[in-house]
């Protein structure tokens, strides 16, 4: 049989894990609560237990896999598989997520960013998949994403290539939590928006006066 990929998307609720062929196809998928209490400790232990019960419940062995992926929110640095700043896991931190992993299962492990992983997915099997350049939004409370030119994923100083929030669209805008002022961010995201329209009711009131 072909060795299987295992692919693994940890966020603040939930980690998602699953098992997939060569070709991406998800043959198993499974997930479970983060623990993020205590400084998120108890978060890589967790998978790394999942994992070895679900490849032995599933009759594999580590020797059926070719290696680990991984997205992680927060500061992600690709040479040394750690990440550092991911707040909605309580990771401030330098954790050196790589060395814990693939010292317990014997399997390469990569990390990286959660949105630039993302954008890998949609231009391998995604909306992106018939083009070698692709950029990725993702928008919620931030806005974030991935940036692939030329086929490759970019990745930039510390990460942060993809980070399309934080590009400054209103010169002395609205104060941003990176340190900047008027951040995409500040804009164009859920608090963004919400933050604008409460501006306009507040100057158009101020009009009516
Ligand atoms: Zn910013």
């Amino acid at each position: 049989m072909a060795k299987c990929l295992i692919g693994i998307d940890l966020g603040g609720t939930t980690t998602k894990m699953a098992f997939l062929t060569h070709e991406g196809e998800i043959t198993q998928k499974w997930s479970i609560p983060t623990d993020i209490s205590n400084e998120g400790v108890n978060i890589v232990p967790n998978i790394i237990k999942s994992l070895k019960e679900t490849i032995s419940k599933s009759g594999y062995t580590t020797d059926s896999f070719i290696g680990i992926g991984m997205g992680t929110p927060g500061a992600v640095n690709i040479e040394n598989g750690t990440v550092i700043n991911a707040f909605n896991l309580n990771w401030t931190k330098t954790q050196h997520v790589r060395d814990q992993i693939q010292t317990a299962l014997g399997l390469p492990f990569v990390l990286e960013n959660d949105a630039n992983v993302a954008a890998l997915g949609e231009f391998w099997k995604g909306a992106g998949e018939k083009d070698t350049d692709v950029i990725f939004v993702t928008l919620g409370t931030g806005v974030g994403g991935g940036v692939i030119a030329g086929g490759q994923l970019l990745h930039g100083v510390n990460g942060g290539a993809g980070e399309i929030g934080h590009i400054c669209v209103e010169p002395n805008g609205y104060q941003c939590t990176c340190g900047k002022r008027g951040c995409l961010e500040q804009y164009s995201s859920a608090t963004g928006i919400v933050h604008v329209a409460k501006d306009m009711t507040a100057t158009l009131l101020a009009s009516l006066v």
